[in-house]
């Protein structure tokens, strides 16, 4: 494999440790405990956890746990679950809960220094005097409160004196500063909610800006990576670290990552699962991690994805066709082959014994040969797939059709003679003949046929659930559309249908892949039972993306 060039990302690290800037670096992935990891987040995972694959040192799993309402332990799991599914392992499982007392210390010493203070303004007010991007801001009557009693304030606001948006805690820095966060940015504020971790111990909770760069210099993070919105963040992040003289943790950007035909946001995707449009957050058209896992998608193919993407500067959309690009080129080379058949049409082979069940071989998988064969069954009557016969076939045509002959997969050639149709005139049965000699691996009749079918035994095959998906979204560009991004989701995004499959895959496992011969990659799902197995689809088999 090709050597790949450097990331800026990359880059910079490298031009760090050459420069003796650091020994080892230290990155973190920094999950709010709000939501299942997407797509997007699989690819800040895949960057984080593998700049410290490539260069000395560790990454952290820090939990951004700040936002008592919106978070709950059930997404720390999945969490979890999620990057060790998709093949990483955190060295030290963090909280920024954890550093809520440093936090509040932090909070004193800027106090102390005469750069915070409390403000008793209402939200509206604050917004009134913070001004606009081409107009200076204005300073808060509350802004020259001496240190003692910002201090004493402070205190009672975390000891729950004051109602929730009655006051908040806000650095000192500058009304007119050009960059708006700059303007006397919000630390704290009151909120008297159940925290999933620290309970009703505190009442009052850092805002982000005052407790992701303060976390990163408690945990030594040299390299904090985050997207690109966090740009005019920066220098207020630098600012809280120099003054608080704690450690110099940078900050450094790259894009988010939007796929197209979905949605990548943990707000929109918690809506689609709160309101049914969706059977959970791992229903298998959902672009989250763990949607993508029950869909079929395998770990080295995320990873895989999220390498070809890159890191970029810049945002764009990508393109969905390039994730299950990824999928198919690594489910074909290790997914078992079988058949199925989705929309099934009977075939019977009039000159071929009526009790004879006779065995055929074919491959496992073609590009593994150690994967060996499996005995499949071949029988009087079968079934092939409805569009694989054609009463009258159209020119280029060269599946089954009266006269015409086809080759069954790893069986005989067979010819189809005539044909039964119900009252409406639509074919219900194809009558066959079977050319003898002509068996897959001891043909000896050299005739040549162009097509091969996939078929199923109709006496041994077994009833499957099939469930095809569809884009999620009929629109390319979500979140550009105007209105409610729920009216472009797409109806007709699972299709349900009951096929014929050989048997062999009654045992298919929970989350096994395979490829059905002609039709594409299947995941066996857990809703499925001995008696009727659920697959999912998770890809067909032609391929759009132009490489
Ligand atoms: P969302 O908008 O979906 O809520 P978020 O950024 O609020 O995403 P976090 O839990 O804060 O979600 O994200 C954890 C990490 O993953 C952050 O460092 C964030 O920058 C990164 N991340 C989130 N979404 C994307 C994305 N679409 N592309 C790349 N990185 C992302
Ligand atoms: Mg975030
Ligand atoms: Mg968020």
């Amino acid at each position: 494999k090709e050597e790949k060039s450097l990331n800026f990302i990359e880059e910079i690290i490298e031009a760090d440790l050459k420069a003796g800037k650091y020994t080892e670096i230290v990155t973190r992935f920094p999950p709010e405990p709000n939501g299942y990891l997407h797509i997007g987040h699989a690819s800040s995972i895949c960057l984080n956890f593998g700049l410290t694959k490539k260069f000395p040192g560790y990454t952290n799993l820090r939990f951004d746990d700040t936002n008592p309402t919106t978070e709950d332990t059930e997404y720390v799991e999945s969490i979890k679950n999620d990057i060790r599914w998709m093949g990483f392992e955190w060295e030290n499982e963090l909280y920024a809960s954890d550093y809520f007392d440093t936090l509040y210390g932090y909070a004193i010493q800027l106090i102390h220094k005469g750069l915070a203070y409390v403000d008793d303004s209402t939200s509206e007010e604050i917004a009134v005097l913070k001004g606009t991007p081409t107009q200076p801001g204005k300073d808060s009557p509350y802004r020259n409160r001496s240190i003692e009693e910002n201090r004493l304030l402070f205190e009672q606001m975390k000891n729950g004196i004051f109602p929730d948006g009655s006051r908040t805690l806000r650095a000192k820095i500058d009304m007119t500063h050009p960059n708006m966060l700059m303007r006397d940015p919000i630390l704290y504020r009151i909120k008297h909610a159940h925290h999933h971790r620290t309970g009703d111990k505190w009442c009052i909770y850092p805002m982000y800006d005052f407790a992701h760069g303060q976390s990163d210099a408690i945990e030594n993070v040299t390299h904090s990576i985050c997207t690109l919105e966090f740009v005019p963040h920066r220098e207020l992040y630098d600012w809280l670290i120099a003054q608080l003289e704690i450690y110099p943790s940078h900050q450094y950007e790259f894009a988010r990552r939007n796929l197209n035909y979905t949605v990548t946001s943990k707000r929109k995707l918690l809506q689609l699962v709160q309101e049914g449009h969706v059977n959970g957050w791992d229903d298998p058209r959902m672009p989250t991690i763990s949607g993508l896992r029950r869909r079929g998608y395998t770990p080295f193919s995320i990873r895989d994805f999220c390498d070809r993407i890159g890191v970029a500067k810049r945002e764009n959309m990508i393109d969905v066709g390039l994730l299950e690009f990824c999928v198919r080129e690594d489910l074909n080379k290790t997914s078992l082959r079988r058949m199925a058949v989705l929309d099934p049409l009977k075939v019977v082979i009039t000159n071929f014994p009526e009790d004879l069940s006779e065995t055929c071989l074919s491959e496992n998988n073609p590009e593994d040969i150690a994967a060996g064969m499996r005995e499949i069954l071949f029988t009087r009557e079968i079934f092939i797939e409805r569009e694989d016969f054609m009463e009258v076939p159209s020119k280029k045509y060269f599946r089954l059709a009266p006269g015409k002959m086809v080759r069954l997969k790893g069986a005989y050639i067979i010819q189809a003679e005539s044909v039964l149709k119900d009252e409406n005139g639509e074919v219900t049965e194809v009558h066959c003949t079977y050319i003898e000699n002509s068996k897959s691996g001891q043909d000896t009749t050299g005739i040549n046929v162009k097509g091969t079918l996939h078929w199923v035994s109709a006496k041994h095959g077994i009833p499957v659930e099939v469930r095809l998906y569809d884009r999620l979204f009929s629109v390319e560009n979500v979140s550009s559309e105007e209105g409610d991004f729920k009216d472009y989701i797409n109806p007709e995004s699972l299709n349900i249908i009951t096929g014929y499959a050989e048997p062999a895959l009654r045992d298919a496992k929970p989350g096994e892949s395979f490829q059905f011969l002609r039709k594409g990659y299947f995941a066996a799902d857990a809703d499925g039972t001995t008696e009727k197995p659920v697959f999912n689809r998770t890809v067909t088999l032609r391929d759009n993306w132009a490489k």
